[in-house]
């Protein structure tokens, strides 16, 4: 699209059933028919983007840069994120590349067993699922729901202590165990050939 053939923007009209139409301060994309407004984003809506970088034009007016730009910013983001995290020698357990888990080194390099250097990957720590959560904030999620229903602010639940034992309890047997990123990086070295 060439700047001749964008559709410039114009001003949105109130036309009453009776009695001329009304000016409103308004304006709307020419292209899209979209009301934005000022005539600057009204202008701006439609119109090509284009990349911060390199200038040629972004997949969407809502993106800054274009593909292989923004590609790349993601690479080098990924790369100083592992630049930055301290390195600590590897005791066992599992791991993560970046894209997938492993349960140990051993499982990591018999899925990259053409790997011709080290790995550099991210240590886990294991936790039982539902860690996260606590009868605390099962309680609360409860609470919030029921006394939105009661008038009476001062109105409190019967039974809350006794849920709460329960809910402990639950916690308590799960027995699923997650892995979870830790911050902390590792070198595996390669194994030695048979
Ligand atoms: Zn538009
Ligand atoms: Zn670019």
């Amino acid at each position: 699209m060439t700047e001749q053939e964008y559709k410039l923007p114009y001003r949105i009209h109130l036309v009453p059933i009776t009695g001329p139409s009304i000016e409103t301060k308004s304006w709307a994309c020419g292209e899209c028919q979209t009301v934005r407004g000022a005539y600057v984003e009204a202008y701006k809506c439609c119109l090509p983007r284009l990349c911060d970088v390199c200038s040629k034009v972004t997949a969407t007016r809502y993106h800054n840069l274009c593909n292989v730009c923004s590609r790349k910013e993601e690479r080098e983001k990924r790369q100083s994120m592992w630049d930055k995290m301290p390195e600590v020698e590897y005791t066992g357990g599992p791991i993560h590349d970046g894209v997938r888990f492993f349960e140990n080194d051993e499982d990591y390099w018999e899925y990259y067993d053409e790997k011709d250097e080290d790995g550099i990957v991210e240590l886990c720590n294991v936790k039982k699922v539902g860690h996260n959560l606590s009868p605390d904030c099962v309680l609360d999620f409860i609470n919030e729901r029921a006394l939105e229903e009661i008038e009476d602010h001062d109105q409190k639940l019967e039974g809350e202590e006794e849920l709460k034992v329960a809910l402990e309890k639950f916690f308590e047997s799960q027995t699923y165990m997650i892995w979870e990123t830790n911050g902390k990086k590792t070198t595996l070295k390669q194994p030695e050939e048979p």
